[in-house]
């Protein structure tokens, strides 16, 4: 069967394998933020309902658990394929309810599909060890089976691809999950819900509850003991806090959490492909990704022409509607996001920066912001310290090597980085100095789902992607059989 647009935009939360309102009856409201206009009303959830979600998750976990790797498999692919299939009507949903440019929301869905994918080959590949015993009537045995129950909390900036980078590798691992879309973005999350229905995958391994009142239910997430492992992508100040509340059923965790990413460009740098990788790192989702280039460190030689050809291409952006296809960059996901992100640009233009390009909100809507270039920026501004999250180029400048590290490096953040050189030494000396979980070298798109992608330092700790991903959901059992 092929799902419609219309037939995928579900309102209802969706707990063992049924589709249902919240028990007080009560939905909240999604908007597109391009247009303020309400796109639906879903249902709000509280500690109930999540409460029937990790049950049924934990009572689905034998018989997920015992599917042969092959079996799990198997769904996962049929799965993928149905994103596949679904792609523009997946994307359309998207844009409608985060902003972004239906051509970017094409790619989250097949970047999230990536995943799916991947981890469906994964879920064959979790092998254990025998490891030489000390003495020869012992064997050493090492199993790796599923944590148990899974909590996702993921936020809107992708609310398709964050959620897809948890749910694969805890299914293909045999872990069961409940997932907590934002309530900015819970249609992506239910329409991938309707599509593991289609694939098959049995009631109560994948749950989606949605609400207004995302505290109450990461309360239950948190505190319940059902659940054995919780898996958040989000800001920091929200993980510590939810890190704090898993300690006392001292549950796994896996932490996704802010950037501030420095991106270098030395004067030996190719001057196009740094410029092609700033414009993709620093103005894709209009600013709102992780890892964005935040902090655009640009050594005293190449400085003024890099400023200039930055200039160049940012004044070719075109803003608007993501529906639009010529637009290149959407709206904030909403009003407060333009207005914190001006707080930071008026900050840093009364200690002493420039605004080479835009500095404002724009008048196409409340939730729009000019496509930004700060230069003549320095440590003391807040574009230093703090994750703009916005369409904002601070561009700092340094003399040496020595410097744009120590720079690089000051800061509690640790996911990404980036710099351009083409001096081969410095790309293994810099590529070694700089205190980040992922490092890009004469490229600004650095995730996928091949590649471990996680950070280090207060972006949290645990690597989604790559064969490594799969050790977030797996618990290690050694064996010792003895008398042989
Ligand atoms: P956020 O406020 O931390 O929200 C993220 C998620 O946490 C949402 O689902 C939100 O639900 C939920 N949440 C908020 N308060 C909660 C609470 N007290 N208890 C339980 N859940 C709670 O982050 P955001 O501003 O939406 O997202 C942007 C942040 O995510 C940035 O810092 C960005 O760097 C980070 N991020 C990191 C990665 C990575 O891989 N490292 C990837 C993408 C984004 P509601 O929205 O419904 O309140």
């Amino acid at each position: 069967m092929t799902l419609t647009p219309h037939s995928l935009t579900r309102t209802q939360a969706y707990i063992n394998g049924q589709w249902l309102d919240a028990q007080s009856g009560l939905k909240f409201n999604v908007s597109n933020p391009a247009s303020g206009e309400s796109i639906a009303q879903v249902a709000d959830c509280g500690a109930e309902e999540t409460r029937q979600a990790i049950e049924a998750a934990e009572a689905t976990l034998p018989v997920w658990r015992a599917k042969t790797a092959q079996e799990r498999s198997e769904l996962l692919r049929r799965w993928h394929g149905l994103v596949l299939q679904h792609k523009d009507a997946l994307a359309s949903i998207l844009t409608s309810e985060q902003g972004k440019p239906l051509s970017e929301a094409a790619g989250e869905i097949a970047y999230g599909g990536s995943y799916i994918q991947w981890f469906a080959e994964e879920a064959k590949r979790i092998y254990g060890d025998m490891i030489p015993p000390p003495a020869n009537d012992k064997r050493i045995v090492v199993i790796k089976q599923a944590v148990g129950v899974v909590a996702s909390i993921t936020p809107w900036n992708f609310p398709n691809a964050m959620l897809a980078r948890k749910a694969a590798p805890a299914l293909a691992a045999g872990c069961t999950f409940v997932a907590k879309p934002a309530h900015e973005t819970p249609l992506s999350a239910l329409a991938l819900a309707a599509l593991s229905e289609e694939a098959g995958i049995p009631p109560g391994v994948f749950n989606v509850v949605c609400g207004s009142n995302s505290a109450v239910i990461g309360q239950e997430l948190t505190k319940n003991p059902l659940v054995r492992k919780l898996t958040f992508t989000g800001s920091t100040a929200v993980g510590k806090l939810l890190q704090e509340q898993c300690t006392a059923t001292v549950k796994k965790t896996s932490m996704e959490l802010g950037g501030n990413a420095p991106f270098i460009v030395f004067d030996d740098a190719d001057l196009n492909a740094a410029i092609a990788g700033a414009m993709a790192s620093k103005y894709r989702n209009a600013g709102q990704t992780c890892i964005c280039a935040n902090r655009i460190l640009v050594q005293s030689g190449i400085h003024d022409r890099f400023v200039e050809r930055l200039h160049t291409e940012v004044s070719r952006l075109q803003m608007g509607a993501g529906t639009d296809p010529a637009v290149d960059m959407g709206p904030l996901i909403h009003k407060q996001a333009a207005k914190e992100v001006d707080a930071i640009v008026q900050d840093a233009l009364s200690l002493g920066a420039q605004a080479n390009a835009g500095g404002k909100v724009s008048e196409l809507g409340p939730c729009f912001y000019e496509p930004t270039i700060l230069s003549g920026c320095t440590p003391a501004m807040r574009c230093f310290r703090e994750e703009i999250f916005g369409p904002v180029a601070a561009v700092f400048k340094f003399d040496t090597e020595a410097e744009a590290i120590e720079l690089a490096n000051n800061t509690e953040y640790g996911l990404a980085a980036y710099f351009y050189t083409l001096d081969h030494s410095r790309i293994w000396r810099v590529g070694e100095a700089l205190e980040f979980g992922i490092v890009g070298i004469n490229e600004g798109l650095v995730s996928n789902a091949m590649a471990p992608f996680g950070g280090v330092k207060q972006s949290g700790h645990g690597r989604e992607g790559s064969r490594y991903g799969i050790d977030d959901y797996i618990e290690i059992k050694y064996m010792c059989m003895g008398g042989i």
